[in-house]
């Protein structure tokens, strides 16, 4: 079963593995940092937020100075799908900003309808009055059996 962790990555509760929700490309352990498996590229954030003074005539320009901040971009490996950015100091590691109890996860989801990733400009709201309803109650006869 696969669970939709963020827009981008997503966990194969199966094989306890990070994938792209994008190309199905595995990065790696669910128990670890899925960030460590992708393609870091670490900008200069001079690149990305340009100085509004003329930086030979000023030391402070609105930019962020590179010697103190760093912009990492994580990438899938595979598919080249941007997974997240994070602002953070020169020579971090990247941040392990959510870690999921894989065991717990697993429990709860036993016996779940897996959520599917629908794709865009796919009607999700179909898949999940199907999905909602696969019982007769009583509330299906108020609207004529129509559903
Ligand atoms: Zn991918």
């Amino acid at each position: 079963m696969k669970y939709l962790a963020t827009e981008y990555v997503q966990i194969d509760l199966d094989n306890e593995v990070w994938e792209c929700r994008t190309c199905d490309h595995t990065l790696g352990s669910a128990r670890e940092n899925y960030k460590i498996f992708t393609k870091i590229y670490n900008r200069n954030p001079q690149e990305i937020h340009r100085p509004k003074l003329d930086p030979t005539k000023y030391e402070f320009t609105f930019s962020p100075n590179p010697k103190v901040c760093a912009i990492y971009e994580f990438y899938c490996p595979n598919c080249g799908t941007m997974m997240d950015v994070e602002y953070t100091v020169p020579g971090a590691l990247p941040l392990h900003d959510f870690e999921l109890d894989i065991d717990a996860l697993k429990e709860k989801m036993q016996g779940r309808t897996p959520v599917v990733d629908a794709g865009e400009g796919v009607d999700t709201t179909q898949a999940l009055r199907e999905g909602a309803h696969d019982h007769s109650c009583s509330h299906d006869k108020n609207y004529g059996g129509q559903r």
